[in-house]
């Protein structure tokens, strides 16, 4: 007998398989032998449900994790010489062990002064972007080739149509592609309530790297080609990286069952309706300081050294992000209202 673990808020990759894709990793383990490296149906389904959802005719790939997903995908965009803008908190720059400078052969991360309103939120600008570009163009400087923003935030923050739009604006003012890291995609579009179209190729972006782990799959991240010119020789780059999954259909099948009937979409809003139920909760606690309002499935807030270490001793798992106490809260498709409240009660046990 297996006994379940209380759910956590360190990261929304604690969470398990959400019952759809489970349902349809099953029906792809069921059908007996099936063609690998993604010549199987459930990759086609999948593949073709995609350019369903955005509504263009894209180029798909799947790779197992976000940290591959981007490293090839800004890969392709660059020459070594190359490089790419971000913000200092981007996933790319603080947490893929140099995976994005690898991958593309030494193609340097240029990254955005940290003190703006918009930096503080997790966010770049056109702003920073057309400063970083117009620093230098002497031939000793790694020529700016592609931003990337990542969406939601590392801060929790979502840009709107109009931010994107704006940065795309500048980026191909200066000849950049732009890349969107999509890890929590899903809760970005949950929160805006736009089409997935509107938010990336319609608002001027080229690569979009979709989060499907954090989402509610047992594994696997969906790298979208807009513009099919880009894409030119990824599939050699992904399985020189070992990130083709020879039985691919156990990645992709389960796509199928988060893109049937919105549930990638109904998960996101669950994940983000939970930190809007932990902010509130947070709110009216003395003695905890909540940053700014979630946009997206991500919580921020400083709380007193002491009670850091009093709910890490009451089994209590999340991240302390921010230098200074800043602790940052993350909950997932599956976070049920009564693990909130249980953080809440014990916090305000030990704030009282
Ligand atoms: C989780 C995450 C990723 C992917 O991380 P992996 O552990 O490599 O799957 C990428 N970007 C952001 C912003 C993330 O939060």
């Amino acid at each position: 007998m297996t006994t379940t673990n209380r759910q956590q808020f360190a990261s929304d990759n604690y969470a398990g398989t959400c019952p759809q894709a489970m349902h349809w990793f099953m029906e792809a383990n069921a059908s007996g032998h099936e063609p690998a490296y993604g010549e199987d149906r459930w990759t086609q389904k999948s593949t073709d449900m995609l350019r369903q959802l955005f509504d263009i005719d894209c180029d798909v790939y799947y790779v197992f994790n976000g940290t591959a997903a981007n490293s090839l995908a800004l890969a392709s965009l660059c020459q070594s010489y190359h490089s790419v803008i971000c913000s200092p908190v981007a996933h790319i720059e603080t947490d893929e062990c140099g995976g994005p400078e690898f991958f593309s052969n030494g193609s340097k991360l240029l990254v955005a002064e940290a003190q703006s309103d918009a930096a503080k939120l997790g966010k770049l600008t056109p702003e920073a972007i057309n400063a970083l570009v117009t620093k230098r163009s002497d031939i000793h400087y790694p020529r700016p080739k592609v931003v990337s923003i990542t969406q939601a935030t590392e801060m929790g923050t979502v840009y709107s149509v109009d931010e994107v739009r704006a940065i795309s604006w500048m980026a191909k003012k200066h000849h950049l592609r732009l890349h969107m890291d999509g890890a929590r995609f899903a809760n970005a579009v949950a929160h805006l309530g736009c089409s997935p179209a509107d938010i990336t190729w319609k608002a001027g972006v080229d690569v979009l790297c979709f989060g499907g782990t954090k989402n509610g799959l047992p594994v696997g991240e969906a790298v979208v080609f807009f513009d099919k010119t880009m894409s030119e020789d990824f599939a050699y780059r992904v399985k020189q990286a070992g990130q083709l999954a020879s039985k691919m259909r156990f990645i992709s099948a389960p796509w199928v069952g988060l893109l049937e009937n919105d549930v990638w979409l109904h998960n996101a809003a669950h994940a983000n309706a939970m930190a809007q139920r932990l902010y509130s909760g947070l709110q009216c606690i003395a003695g905890v300081q909540v940053l700014h309002a979630p946009q997206a499935n991500g919580v921020f807030a400083q709380l007193p050294p002491a009670v850091v270490q009093a709910l890490y001793a009451k089994g209590w798992k999340f991240y302390q992000f921010i230098a200074g106490g800043g602790c940052r809260f993350m909950c997932a498709w599956d976070t049920q209202p009564e693990s909130v409240d249980a953080l809440l009660n014990d916090l305000k046990a030990e704030l009282k």
